[in-house]
Order: structure tokens, then C-alpha cells, then sequence
């Protein structure tokens, strides 16, 4: 159905499993963790109607990849999606913690210079920094939290701020995940696998699977699987209505 962030070009099978992916959804947001990477994937990905790449530039390598920023910058010019970009808080990057604010705060800037891009943001272990960075950038587009696991007071400013969400299976598993889902705002949550490194049961999520938390939906909600389904649609129309706005 909707998988609003998938690492779609690294899964062993990419080129085999596109067909699919592009046949069962009817939007597949491919995030990039680097904007060379951006450029060839949007090649590979072209031909296809509901796959859409987006230019990034992942936290976690960062360091590896500090000699593209320029080229992130540029990229993101041309490109109606954002991500994967943010700040990961965790000990494992700390050294890279002030080149990931700088480079989120850039990213940011050029979002908001440009009218405006929808964003999906990596938040782990350091909540409260991206959200002091959108509140400083608040015409920087429409920001989607992808597995948002900070605090519930968090998740307050984040709804405050105009946040979006891309829920996983994998929070809807846990109990921490499946509190905060309760209460984000039901019209501005979408679906998303972040495949392939996440896994249930030992097996890769693919990203016609991300559709599967319409089933912890449903019990949040209230309401019947095709009422979860049809939420979902009217939420994706909403934000791609807004790209053009
Ligand atoms: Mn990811």
C-alpha cells in the first residue's frame, strides 16, 4: 500500500523485488543515505510510477561521507523529498554528534530556502535537538519523524510543531512504540518498513509489509482494517498535496 521509508536499493534482491513493490504500493518512498547514492538510485528507480527516491544523507556515516554535503545541498534543489537525514544521539556516533547538527541544521536551511520539502527525519537518542532545529526552521516543509521513539513530551512538541510520523511494525510490537502511536494524531501518521535492517521473525520487512500496522491501527483506532486503509490514503494525498503547494 504505502511504505513511506524504505532503503529499498539495499536490499540483496533490489532489482528483483521493484516489480512487486511497485505494483502493491501505491507509494514507496526510497530514502538514500547518501546523495551519490541518490543519484544513482533515482536512475535505477526512474521507470517506475510509485517509487520515489529521496536525497539524503544518513547520520550514521556522516563522517564517511562529509565530502558530499555540498553535493546534498545542491541535490536537494531538485528534489521534492528529503532524507534520510537527522541527528543519532547514540554513544556509537557521539564523535560525529557536532558535523550531524551542522549538517541537519544545513539541510534544514536549504529545505526552507527552497519553498519547502517533505522530510524524513532519523530522531534516535536525540529527540529534543531536532526538534530545537525544526522550531528554528519552520518553513522547512513537512517533517516526518520515521520511527519516533523519544518521549511522550517529545512526541507533544513534535505534534506542536507540525510533525508527521512513519510508523513500523516493529513499534507496533513494542509496548513503548504502540503508546506513542496512540497518540500521534491519526491524520498525520503514514506506514513505513525500513527495510531491509529491519526484521520480524528473522525475515527482512519488505515494503509491501509496511501496510501491516493497519492491524495496531485498527485496535488504536477503533475502527475496521479498511477504515485504517482508507485514513492512510487521505493522509498520503494531504502531504502530496502539500509538496506542491
Ligand atoms: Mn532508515
Amino acid at each position: 500500500m504505502i511504505d513511506m521509508h524504505t532503503h529499498l536499493d539495499l536490499y540483496p534482491d533490489a532489482l528483483k523485488i521493484a516489480d512487486k513493490v511497485d505494483k502493491e504500493n501505491v507509494f514507496t518512498l526510497a530514502v538514500t543515505t547518501s546523495p551519490r547514492a541518490w543519484i544513482a538510485t533515482s536512475k535505477v528507480f526512474e521507470k517506475y510510477k510509485n517509487i520515489y527516491v529521496s536525497v539524503g544523507l544518513h547520520p550514521e556515516i556522516v563522517e564517511a561521507k562529509a565530502n558530499e554535503v555540498d553535493l546534498l545541498i545542491d541535490c536537494i534543489k531538485t528534489s521534492n523529498f528529503v532524507g534520510e537525514v537527522g541527528i543519532d544521539g547514540s554513544k556509537r556516533f557521539s564523535k560525529s554528534i557536532t558535523l550531524q547538527t551542522s549538517i541537519f541544521e544545513k539541510v534544514l536551511q536549504e529545505c526552507e530556502s527552497q519553498n519547502g520539502k517533505i522530510i524524513s527525519i532519523h530522531s534516535r537518542a536525540a529527540e529534543s535537538t531536532v526538534l530545537n532545529l525544526l522550531s528554528k526552521y519552520p518553513r522547512c516543509g513537512t517533517p516526518i519523524l520515521h520511527w519516533f521513539s523519544g518521549k511522550a513530551k517529545e512526541l507533544e512538541t513534535a505534534i506542536e510543531l507540525g510533525c508527521w510520523f512513519s510508523i513500523n511494525p516493529i513499534m507496533c510490537n513494542t509496548k513503548k512504540g504502540m503508546s506513542l502511536i496512540e497518540k500521534m494524531p491519526k491524520n498525520r501518521i503514514l506506514p513505513e518498513s525500513d527495510g531491509p535492517f529491519t526484521s520480524l521473525d528473522n525475515k527482512a520487512i519488505y515494503p509491501w509489509e509496511a501496510i501491516n500496522v493497519a492491524n495496531t491501527l485498527e485496535k488504536i483506532w477503533h475502527c475496521s482494517y479498511d477504515d485504517v486503509v482508507s485514513q492512510l490514503k487521505i493522509n498520503l494525498d494531504t502531504l502530496l498535496g502539500r509538496t506542491y503547494e
